[in-house]
């Protein structure tokens, strides 16, 4: 039986045989492919999506194959305007095919913010919150039952001194009411309960309510994602390695290093109509969580393959958001199969983890390669009569010009011995 994800020569093919193979490969009916052809989202859709609309903007819609993510093929929607993406993230996923992507999702626990000002007691005021916890959480979970018969809900409350008075807002404290908010993404859900909670939370802290919104560093709702990619060439593995190190310690790479990443991450998001902008946020906090800016994936050489890991947060829904009106991020979550939001992550941070290895990959066999190219241009100009310092400089000259051939070295070489 073919996989349903390894599409050889998808990319050779016309977009009509691509859109054949693809309903072949998903199994859905070729009426769907209305959702992502040109006009799918209706003027008066768009108009009800966001303010002032007077027009549309479109994107090329593509499917990256090879990947298998916890054993599963899935064909992975991409949105992007970046050439090069889909076709290294296909590549990479090829690789890393044998053994496929394993992912570990957290429990999707997002996090809402109560910020009260002017305390004047902020560490009474702490303590007052905390002992409140059980029935602040308890009021919480009555504001949501639909939720926690999902099998979600508040889930955690507690409590930090931000400043102590005196100072422009008085004393200042932070309560985080923890909400696993299931197959949502979970910010208006957030955002409800934290406005709905802030009176209470305020007149027990002694204090006023300042701002209530959900965090967007959602270090409660993270995903861990592993490959491993035969490789045998030793050079290759320890390149990518070294190309993995720099980023561990030098910010101004690591923040490349992220790029690629998000590259593979994003294409997803937009596809699938999440707010990226939400998880670029986050990503990037927690890239920094240490204090430091670091790579969110690293790759070891292990002697006969690349081990990689890839771990960020990721706030994804699979119900509301732009999921409720635009018709191609519907088709995009049916077309892989996903149903849940930490599948819909696995998939995102996979193509991230794989847009990363192909990036790292290239940058690290091209310098391999000019090696080789450099070498190969000294043995040419050796061949060619260049003795002594001569071999260096007609060696660099056919490397430079990129012309590394015999006839081009003995005239290079004939120029040189004429020159004083
Ligand atoms: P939403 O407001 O559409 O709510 C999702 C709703 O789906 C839930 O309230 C729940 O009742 C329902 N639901 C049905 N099945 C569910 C299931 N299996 N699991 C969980 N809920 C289920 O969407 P949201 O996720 O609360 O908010 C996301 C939107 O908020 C995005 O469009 C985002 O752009 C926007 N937003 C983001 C920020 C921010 O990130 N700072 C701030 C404000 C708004």
């Amino acid at each position: 039986m073919r996989s349903r994800s390894r599409l050889t020569g998808f990319y050779r093919l016309g977009i009509a045989e691509r859109r054949a193979r693809l309903l072949e490969a998903c199994g859905l009916p070729e009426s769907r492919l209305a959702a992502i052809d040109p006009g799918a989202l209706p003027l008066e859709v768009a108009d009800g999506m966001i303010e002032n609309v007077v027009g549309e903007y479109a994107l090329p819609f593509a499917v990256a194959v090879n990947f298998v993510v916890d054993g599963v093929d899935v064909l992975v929607p991409m949105v992007v305007e970046e050439p090069s993406i889909v076709a290294a993230a296909s590549n990479a996923a090829r690789f890393a095919r044998p053994g496929g992507f394993q992912t570990e999702a957290s429990a999707p626990v997002m996090i809402g913010q109560i910020q009260v000002v002017q305390v004047d007691d902020v560490e009474a005021g702490a303590a007052a919150l905390r002992a409140s916890a059980p029935s602040i959480l308890d009021d919480a979970r009555r504001l949501v039952p639909r939720l926690a018969d999902r099998g979600g809900g508040p889930v955690g409350f507690d409590v930090r001194i931000l400043a102590h008075p005196p100072g422009p807002d008085g004393g200042v404290l932070v309560a985080h009411l923890h909400v696993d908010c299931r197959d949502a993404m979970g910010a208006n859900l957030v955002n409800t309960l934290c406005e709905a909670l802030a009176e209470r939370v305020a007149s027990v802290a002694g204090g006023r309510p300042g701002l209530r919104i959900l965090s967007n560093l959602t270090d409660g709702r993270t995903i861990t994602v592993r490959c491993r990619i035969e490789e045998q060439d030793a050079e290759v593995r320890a390149a990518v390695a070294s190309a993995s190190r720099f980023a561990e310690l030098d910010p101004y790479r690591a923040t490349t290093h992220n790029k690629g990443i998000m590259n593979g991450v994003d294409a997803v998001l937009v596809a699938t109509g999440q707010d990226w902008r939400a998880v670029e946020a986050g990503a990037h906090a927690y890239a920094a969580h240490t204090g430091v800016y670091r790579p969110l994936a690293t790759w070891q050489d292990d002697g006969g393959a690349l081990v990689g890991e890839l771990v960020m947060p990721l706030a994804v829904g699979t119900v509301g958001g732009a999921l409720h009106s635009h018709p191609s991020a519907r088709f995009a979550l049916e077309m892989a199969g996903i149903d849940k939001a930490d599948k819909l992550a696995a998939v995102a941070a996979a193509a991230g983890l794989a847009t990363n290895l192909a990036a790292l990959r290239a940058l690290a066999t091209e310098g391999i390669q000019r090696g080789h190219m450099s070498l190969h241009a000294r043995g040419v100009a050796r061949a060619a009569g260049a003795t002594g310092e001569l071999v260096e400089l007609v060696a660099a000259e056919l490397s430079a010009c990129g012309d590394v051939k015999p006839d081009r070295a003995r005239e290079v070489l004939a120029r040189l011995k004429e020159s004083p």
